[in-house]
């Protein structure tokens, strides 16, 4: 019997199980279809791929401004080859840890026999712990019209061979507002059809409603309050039926993207074998993200909560710890959220929302890139960092502007050490650099 078999190679359970095989357990990974999972292979790295080309291709329709002028031309076609490229080189280097690990790698669909044995291409697997690592996929059948030809995933979105001309986004949360800035960006005209009164209801409302502004401005057509109705045939393209505000309106396009939210991987995993709980949301899980079944435990997205590459990661190290016996400080309460549009969103710690709830007293400060000298210097002056303080730490940082995924991260220690402001006024910043602006924001108090 092993010590550990992890069903599905996404991020969460491939670095549980390198990790695990080098501090000495023995290790089953199991995967069904490629190492990498979502995140590598259909998710956060082929869209921050194109996201680059975006940023270059933004930065080029601007060009006039850094005193460049003359003709260049975009091709589509090469920038997939780059996306697939930079996917298979870095399927490659997991592959390559792989074969220098123990770790036992089995491809197949896996599915439970009982709480120490699972079951793949009719061979039986046992271990001591087995993780649930499956991840999720995209929802997709809500509509009148989803399985019309043209309406797409984001992972078929991602393997399109030619642009369409037009999009219709149905919903506007992180994947949807990351896509329709790139695609806007190659030149397709993007409507976003989303429910809530904004895009990213769950990042602090001024970030999400300043970017809104920002997307508008760039040409992205964005209908809030409003519920797609029906996808229907028309004109040989795709009409998208919805309301808003009360109206019925529509919109024609090549491609619909339903980007209306994942749900967890857990149908053909025969749980029910081994009476493991789990919702509609995800397998449940406690604080070691052990399920009902002591010895079985659920990490990443598969769980339904915090669906980041990097919770998946984090949430596989804690249950190795857990099953070592160690304790240690990982705080799931501060995890860097990042959104890769224009500019970029990150995201830590508590929002205005979060407070109104909580019915907190706060200090809010905010801070605008354009009184940061190496922005203006950038020519990236759109946004602000804003701070929220309460008993002299910080509780909530939030930033919109360029980089923002970099900077956040000065903010990662010092909120999970708990630093005073005090003392972090004290840090020297370098000068000319984006994290003077922590500098600036703390002069205010
Ligand atoms: P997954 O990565 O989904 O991996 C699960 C694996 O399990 C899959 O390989 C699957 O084939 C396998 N599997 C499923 N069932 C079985 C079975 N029965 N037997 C064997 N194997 C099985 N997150 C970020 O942090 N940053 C981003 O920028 C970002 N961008 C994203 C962009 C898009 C378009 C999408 C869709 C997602 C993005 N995410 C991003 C989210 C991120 O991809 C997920 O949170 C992350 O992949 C979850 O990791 P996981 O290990 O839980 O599951």
């Amino acid at each position: 019997m092993k010590d550990l078999i992890i069903i599905g190679a996404g991020p969460g359970g491939y670095e549980l199980a390198l990790e695990a095989s080098r501090l000495g357990l023995s290790v089953i990974l199991i995967e069904k279809e490629k190492l990498g999972g979502t995140c590598l292979n259909h998710g956060c790295i082929p869209t921050k791929s194109y996201y680059q080309n975006a940023l270059v291709l933004k930065d080029l329709k601007e060009k006039e401004v850094y005193g460049i002028s003359g003709d260049f031309t975009f091709d589509f076609k090469k920038v997939k080859e780059r996306k697939d490229n930079v996917v298979e080189t870095l399927c490659k280097g997991i592959e390559f840890s792989f074969s220098k690990s123990s770790v036992e790698l089995v491809y197949g669909k896996a599915s439970f026999v009982d709480k120490n044995t699972v079951l793949v291409n009719d061979i039986t697997y046992t271990a001591k712990n087995i993780v649930i690592a499956t991840g999720s996929s995209p929802i997709r059948n809500l509509f009148e019209g989803s399985n019309l030809e043209g309406v797409l995933t984001s992972e078929e979105l991602l393997d399109l061979e030619v642009l369409p001309k037009e999009l219709v986004i149905i919903g506007g949360g992180v994947i949807g507002i990351e896509m329709a800035t790139i695609f806007n960006t190659f030149g397709v005209k993007v409507e976003i059809i989303e429910m809530c009164d904004r895009i990213l209801p769950l990042i602090d409302s001024d970030i999400s409603k300043r970017l809104q502004s920002y997307l508008k401005a760039l040409g992205i057509g964005i209908h809030t309050k409003s519920s797609l109705q029906k996808i229907e045939k028309s004109e040989g393209k795709l009409k998208a039926i919805f309301t808003e505000k009360g109206k019925e309106l529509s919109l024609l396009c090549d491609n619909v993207l339903v980007s209306v939210g994942r749900c967890a991987n857990v149908n053909s995993l025969d749980l029910e074998k081994v009476n493991i709980e789990y919702t509609k949301k995800g397998i449940l899980v406690n604080e070691n993200y052990q399920t009902n079944i002591p010895n079985i435990y659920a990490i990443g997205d598969v769980t339904g909560k915090m669906m980041l590459a990097h919770s998946a990661t984090y949430s596989g190290y804690r249950v190795l710890n857990h099953i070592l016996g160690k304790k240690d400080n990982i705080n799931f309460n501060l995890v860097p959220s990042c959104v890769f549009t224009f500019p970029e969103v990150a995201s830590i710690g508590l929002t205005k929302e979060d407070l109104e709830k909580e019915e907190l007293e706060a200090k809010t400060i905010k801070v605008l890139y354009r009184s940061v000298g190496k922005a203006v210097a950038m020519n990236h002056e759109d946004g602000f960092l804003k701070l929220i303080i309460r008993e002299n730490k910080i509780i909530g940082a939030h930033i919109l502007g360029y980089d923002a995924s970099t900077l956040i991260h000065e903010l990662v220690p010092l909120m999970n050490e708990d630093i005073s402001i005090e003392r972090i006024k004290d840090y020297i910043h370098a000068h000319p650099t984006l994290s003077e602006i922590l500098s600036i924001a703390l002069k205010e108090l």
